[in-house]
């Protein structure tokens, strides 16, 4: 089947004076229809970036798409439509949530209000069908009394309702494709599997594919079919969920396998070092500075983005000692 959305080695500098640094590079993955398909990584590993660049909502400048091809549903190269065509396409056929809804929601307007407002720009509903429409997702969604939660502001409802709310706005146009960033980091643990579980029961029902995007591997195992590991702006390992807990390649991944909670008995362990600047981005390996397995290749030279397993990506030198050896 085709992909809902095709993302072809994508990259994105930032210009900064007289200078240009490259904060994300050779991104190419691929999210089927009702696919839920994850991005896990830690704070400034790019994903957030490249969610934003799918949307078309990057800060530019300084940001840029410098290369690269979003395809959504086949024909359309995001990146060539104008900010118009763009418009339309988000909020309707591509709908995104955030980590933190309040900041989302408009805290002076009604929740009925905000869920309208999307209704009057995406479709020529009468007020009373969009009424209708606003009550049926807010119910999907699994909040009760929805006429009385459209009465109330952002600010009356709990951290796991504004989510829900934020949720039913996103859904609300019945999207293709649901860009989740970090959607249940502000909620305490029970919410966060409710709203993981919503988010499951949503896809089924509205045949929606879902990009989840977070830096908690839990996250992942609960929600995603497949997974792009990234670090310093690079994916470095792609495959489905299975092999990836139980068969990962890339050091980076076993450290944050290493990382979870429930893995170690004694205190958690984590990933010495952190992810370099895109000032003193290394030479080669990105992730050289903080791999307990690094070669000398690995300072030099860039590893290739690999097949090292059936549907298994993996961009490291360990995968091509071969060539290492060579080089
Ligand atoms: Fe470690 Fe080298 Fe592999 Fe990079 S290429 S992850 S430094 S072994
Ligand atoms: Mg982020």
């Amino acid at each position: 089947m085709a992909p809902i959305l095709q993302i072809k080695d994508l990259q994105i500098d930032v210009k900064m004076d007289e200078e240009v640094l490259n904060v994300v590079k050779n991104i190419n993955l691929e999210i089927g229809k009702r696919e839920i398909y994850g991005i896990v990584g830690e704070s400034g590993s790019g994903k957030s970036l490249t969610s934003l660049a799918i949307m078309g909502l990057l800060a530019s400048p300084p940001l840029q798409v410098s290369k690269g091809e979003i395809f959504f549903e086949e024909d359309k190269d995001l990146l060539k439509l104008s900010s118009r065509e763009l418009r339309k396409i988000r909020g309707n056929k591509i709908s995104m949530i955030f980590q933190e809804p309040m900041s989302a929601l408009d805290p002076l307007f009604t929740i009925e209000d905000q869920l309208m407002e999307s209704l009057k720009f995406h479709t020529k509903l009468s007020k009373k069908e969009m009424k209708r429409a606003c009550v049926k997702i807010i119910e999907k969604v699994g909040i009760p009394r929805p006429e009385q939660i459209m009465k109330e502001y952002p600010h009356q409802l709990s951290g796991g309702m504004r989510q829900r709310i934020m949720i039913a706005i996103a859904m609300l146009c019945n999207p293709k494709l649901l860009i989740a960033d970090e959607p249940t980091t502000a909620l305490d643990v029970t919410i966060q599997a409710q709203i993981l579980d919503l988010m499951k029961e949503l896809r089924d029902d509205f045949e929606t594919s879902i990009l989840m995007i977070t830096h908690d591997l839990g996250v992942i195992a609960e929600t995603c079919q497949r997974v792009a590991v990234m670090y310093a702006g690079e994916i470095v390992e792609e495959t489905d969920v299975v092999s990836l807990f139980h068969r990962p390649k890339h050091p980076y991944t076993k450290g944050l396998l290493k990382s979870m909670v429930g893995d170690r008995s004694d205190a958690l362990y984590s990933i010495p070092g952190k992810v370099p600047s895109v000032e003193q981005m290394p030479k080669g390996c990105r992730f050289v500075t903080r791999c307990p397995e690094a070669m000398d290749i690995c300072e030099k030279v860039s590893p290739d983005d690999l097949e090292v397993a059936d549907n298994h990506r993996c961009k490291c030198w360990l995968y091509q000692k071969e060539m290492a050896n060579h080089v």
